[in-house]
């Protein structure tokens, strides 16, 4: 058996220092919510894969979908021999997204490659060329996605020149001193001074900023967006990649604001951690593209499809969308509790939407200096501690919440327990 430490050596020898991993957990094994190391260590794994598992690693409904359609073909590209599969589960997410339907529904692998494929088919039904982006947001390492993404240090260093006709405007952030207000201004100065609205395409918002730090689009917010849209042709794209698959208490979060997209990018908890991905979109937006002009040689791979029918069904039957809610509350509870306590006056923000739940460290709360070292220790000992904890944010000091739903009440608590117990070893370091 190899430990952690060895497996880390000949990582570092064999994989470049580009991708780098939020722990030294060499993962052996899962189970719902927990995770064993190379070591046999336990963890509980408040990461989820980056919230990939909703619905928890090796749910047994899931593992029988993919054993199911193993034995049946693994691949056949839907280009060249489709499946009812992919057919299927098109019908079921067409229904589903917050939509203006009807709705049509296109398969691909990864969250950067529905985020391309959104901006390729809004492009070709408006005929126009540029996208609006938020600040902070984050859409994938594709080229064109880390166009639209707001964070510059570490995803786009060094990796330009980007493609042209992207502009960013700032995301709402009060906590971070942007009103939704001035939000709203800096589109209309950006249609001033850069570029017309007609020559705009579409605008790409996460109606809950995941790698940004969960940062909650104000509702009206959301709405105010759909008006500019609505007035000037833009089609409005949700970037529900990470907020979306029941994460935050809704099974999209752009449900709350009852605002409706033309397209929305799905992926991650979509199929429990096989590679897929979706666009859904209105049926005359998503025809505009002609024959040929969309696909992928992977896109909508069968065992892909196969894992996320199983994982819808896993959500009706345990009605993970409501089990979402229950948990953000009880997380959410605990963590204000520990935020009015004077030895965690370092927690200047706790906030989210559901169980999509974030923790902002301070220096303090009159300076609200964000102490991303601190963080980066946290997390540092919640792993020693037996518990993966996720940061991130646009000043590196925001730890987040992606439990799978599934996960139950008494893990959950524990791992509180060992969140907050880290937290204080964290300060006396
Ligand atoms: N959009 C959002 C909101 C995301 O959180 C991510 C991944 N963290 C992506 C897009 C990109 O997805 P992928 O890594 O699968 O390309």
């Amino acid at each position: 058996m190899s430990t952690n430490q060895e497996l880390q050596t000949r990582r570092q020898a064999a994989v470049p220092r580009g991708v780098s991993s939020a722990t030294a957990i060499f993962a052996a094994k899962a189970e719902n919510a927990e995770l064993w190391d190379a070591e046999g260590k336990r963890y509980i794994d408040f990461a989820g894969g980056i919230g990939v598992l909703n619905s928890g690693h090796r749910h047994p409904k899931v593992l029988a979908a993919i054993k199911r359609q193993l034995e049946c073909f693994t691949h056949s590209a839907f280009q060249v021999a489709p499946y009812e599969v992919y057919v299927a589960l098109a019908e079921k997410l067409n229904q589903l997204a917050p939509c203006r339907g009807p709705n049509k529904t296109i398969f691909l692998t990864t969250g950067a490659e529905a985020i391309e494929n959104a901006v390729k088919i809004a492009r070709a039904a408006t005929k126009r060329p540029a996208v609006i982006a938020f600040t902070g947001g984050f859409h994938g390492r594709t080229i064109m996605t880390l166009a639209l993404t707001g964070k510059v240090d570490p995803y786009k260093k060094g990796f330009g020149p980007f493609p042209g006709e992207v502009y960013h405007v700032p995301y709402p952030n009060r906590i971070h001193s942007v009103e939704p207000e001035q939000a709203l201004q800096s589109i209309e100065a950006l249609f001033k001074a850069d570029i017309e609205p007609t020559q705009v395409a579409a605008m790409v918002i996460e109606p809950v900023q995941g790698e940004g730090g969960f940062y909650v689009a104000p509702f009206e917010f959301l709405r105010e967006l759909r008006r500019i849209c609505d007035q000037h042709g833009i089609l409005f794209i949700a970037d529900e990649i990470q907020c979306g698959f029941g994460r935050t208490g809704r099974m999209f979060a752009l449900e709350y604001s009852g605002v409706q997209a033309d397209l929305v990018a799905m992926a991650k908890s979509l199929a429990a951690g096989l590679p897929l991905s979706a666009v859904v979109g209105r049926t005359t937006v998503m025809d505009a593209v002609d024959p040929g002009g969309l696909g992928g040689t992977y896109g909508g791979n069968p065992i892909a499809c196969a894992a996320a029918l199983a994982v819808l069904e896993v959500f009706a039957e345990e009605k993970l969308v409501e089990r979402s809610a229950k948990i953000g509350e009880r997380i959410t509870r605990h963590l204000n509790k520990l935020a009015v306590n004077n030895r965690f006056s370092c927690i200047g923000d706790v906030r989210g939407l559901g169980a999509m739940v974030a923790i902002e460290l301070v220096e303090d709360r009159a300076s609200n200096k964000p102490a991303a070292a601190l963080t980066k220790r946290w997390a540092e000992i919640c792993a020693k501690n037996g518990l993966i904890l996720l940061t991130r944010g646009v000043y590196g000091n925001v730890a987040r919440i992606l439990v799978p739903l599934t996960a139950s009440e008494s893990l959950i608590d524990e791992g509180l327990g060992i969140l907050e117990q880290s937290l204080e070893e964290a300060l006396a370091a």
